[in-house]
């Protein structure tokens, strides 16, 4: 396929600082092959008007579980320890397989509809996740969720090693694997020893979840004498490339950690402010030279999957809680939003519309009330933008949405399934 966005304004990269530009942009198959002034080639399977439209880099959630939009707005205004275990543990119990495809497709629709083109999720039951984004067209990062508090952690490591072997024969680099151990609380000292060894026996990355809550620290801390960060990095977990969500409580020490063993920082300001775990040490991370990128984390403790709002969110927070109006930027959070995600979920020439790069962007509508005048389309991006200015979507080259309109995904019947599973878990059958 091959795709012209005509006469666009474009957000190019240039040395680590976004700008504006106007250009045409040539797709071919799954790449970016130009991005000129005037562009060469005249035949073209699509054309798409660039005029008032905006072409961003497509954005990536880098912490989430789709299927746990089946829990939206289900379980709110609860103290985390209730939350998970009260509300959403009991919840998941219920489900089928089936029941977390048509969760995750919602998910990913909701993604694609704000312009989020990739996503790192941690989900349970095998295929299914996997399913819906090989069905849907989107890029990700998946792992099966690895919990054995309840003696059930060999066949749920079992099962991701089993999905990963099936996904090996297909030819499918939309679809990347990791190990998720789900966090130092709930995963034994043998069982994340075991995770571990097979992750460096794969070359597999590790996506976890690490010192989410006080609470979480003071129990690692009485247990082993050391803190969560300090625990994983004596276990050798960091020596694979590491996803490491939350990581709102750390020491000087942890952070330094952090830094030497490139473990990559997903944050997630709305789901830490909801929940109330308080505020992520953003500002220090950055300083060190950690990669930290954004995730919306799951549904249920958002509850939107819009990363529009996370780079507002990110930004807000910091300002505020330093009293500092020039901390984190609107460059620094489209940073966060896209290069550093892509980066953190190990995919290489994604996060940029730059030649030669995979073919991930989403195109905004600039026609609304918002965006005018013009002055700092950045700006515009960051503090204006809701996400439902996002027209068009493109993965991998192709078209997931154009206009508004889903190319890949029958909504009515995503609607009706999950309204059907939602009737269900609240009959609580
Ligand atoms: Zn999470």
């Amino acid at each position: 396929m091959k795709i012209l966005i005509d006469n666009a304004s474009v957000v190019i990269n240039n040395d680590g600082i976004y700008s504006i530009k106007t250009k045409s942009i040539v797709i071919e198959d799954k790449y970016i092959k130009e991005v000129e002034d005037t562009v060469s080639d005249d035949e073209f399977d699509l054309v798409i008007d660039g005029r008032n439209k905006l072409v961003i880099p497509g954005l990536v959630n880098a912490h989430n579980h789709s299927y746990m939009t089946l829990f939206r707005n289900s379980a709110d205004d609860l103290p985390f320890d209730k939350w998970l275990f009260e509300k959403i543990i009991p919840q998941e119990d219920q489900l089928s397989g089936d029941n977390v495809y048509w969760g995750s497709m919602l998910g990913i629709m909701e993604m694609i509809y704000t312009g989020t083109t990739c996503f790192a999720d941690m989900y349970m039951f095998v295929n299914e996740t996997s399913r819906a984004v090989e069905e849907s067209g989107i890029r990700a990062n998946l792992s099966r969720g690895l919990v054995d508090i309840d003696g059930g952690g060999d066949r749920r490591l079992d099962e991701a090693l089993s999905e990963i072997k099936d996904y090996e024969k297909r030819d499918n680099e939309r679809i990347k694997f990791s190990l998720a151990p789900h966090a130092p609380y709930t995963c034994s000292k043998d069982y994340l020893e075991k995770v571990i060894s097979k992750a460096h026996q794969l070359n597999l990355g590790i996506n976890t979840h690490l010192s989410e809550t006080r609470k979480e620290v003071n129990d690692i801390q009485d247990q082993f004498k050391v803190t969560p960060t300090g625990y994983l990095n004596q276990l050798g977990l960091f020596d694979q490339r590491t996803l490491a969500a939350h990581c709102v409580y750390l020491t000087e020490e942890d952070m330094d950690i952090l830094y030497q063993k490139k473990v990559n920082v997903a944050s997630n300001p709305t789901s830490n402010l909801k929940l109330g775990n308080g505020v992520a040490p953003v500002k220090y991370l950055v300083n060190k030279g950690i990669n930290v990128c954004l995730g919306t984390d799951g549904a249920a403790s958002n509850n939107t999957l819009n990363i529009f709002k996370e780079m507002q969110m990110i930004s807000l927070i910091h300002k505020g809680v330093h009293e500092d109006a020039e901390l984190i930027t609107a460059q620094e959070a489209l940073y966060f939003a896209t290069s550093a995600g892509a980066k953190a979920l190990g995919f290489k020439r994604l996060g940029e519309v730059k030649a030669g790069y995979l073919a991930d962007l989403s195109i905004i509508d600039l026609d609304k009330p918002q965006y005018y005048p013009r002055n700092n389309l950045i700006a515009a991006l960051v503090y204006s933008t809701t996400g439902e200015e996002v027209e068009t979507v493109i993965v991998d080259g192709k078209v997931l949405m154009h206009k508004k309109i889903f190319k890949t995904i029958d909504v009515e019947r995503v609607k009706y399934e999950v309204t059907k599973i939602n009737n269900r878990l609240k009959r609580g059958i």
